[in-house]
């Protein structure tokens, strides 16, 4: 686990969280700053601080991220209407929190480019 890192707090259930989704590999919680009516994040339990560290030995867990982020718009009724999924690396993203995570938006119009 990354020390000191917010995101490990919350797999390790350090600090709490709202849950929407767990498995063994993923946790999903919503965002304590919500950007849309919907907005929850995924991480991998496992600690890793940016999308850099993705290569051929881990690259299974972001296809995880994306799927259980699917998941919860389905159970939100967002699949119709449609949504947003994001992943902020580092600095000109605007990363807040390294611990690579995954953000589901969804229940308004988002704009595109994106700013
Ligand atoms: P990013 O800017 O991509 O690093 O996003 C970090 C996200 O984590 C932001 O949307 C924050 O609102 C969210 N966040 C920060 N602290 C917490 C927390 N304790 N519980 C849930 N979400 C958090
Ligand atoms: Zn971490």
């Amino acid at each position: 686990m990354g020390k000191d890192c917010l995101f490990c707090k919350i797999v390790n259930r350090e600090i709490p969280a709202e849950i929407v989704y767990e498995d063994e590999k993923v946790l999903g919680f919503e965002d304590i700053n919500p950007q849309a009516p919907v907005h929850c994040v995924f991480v991998p339990k496992e600690h890793i601080a940016t999308l850099n560290g993705i290569n051929t030995e881990n690259s299974a867990l972001a296809g995880e991220l994306v799927r259980a982020s699917v998941e919860v718009a389905e159970k939100k009724g967002l699949s119709e209407r449609g949504y947003r999924v994001t992943i902020n690396c580092n600095s000109d993203a605007g990363q807040e929190v390294f611990h690579i995570h995954l953000h589901l938006l969804g229940g308004r119009k988002f704009n595109w480019p994106p700013g």
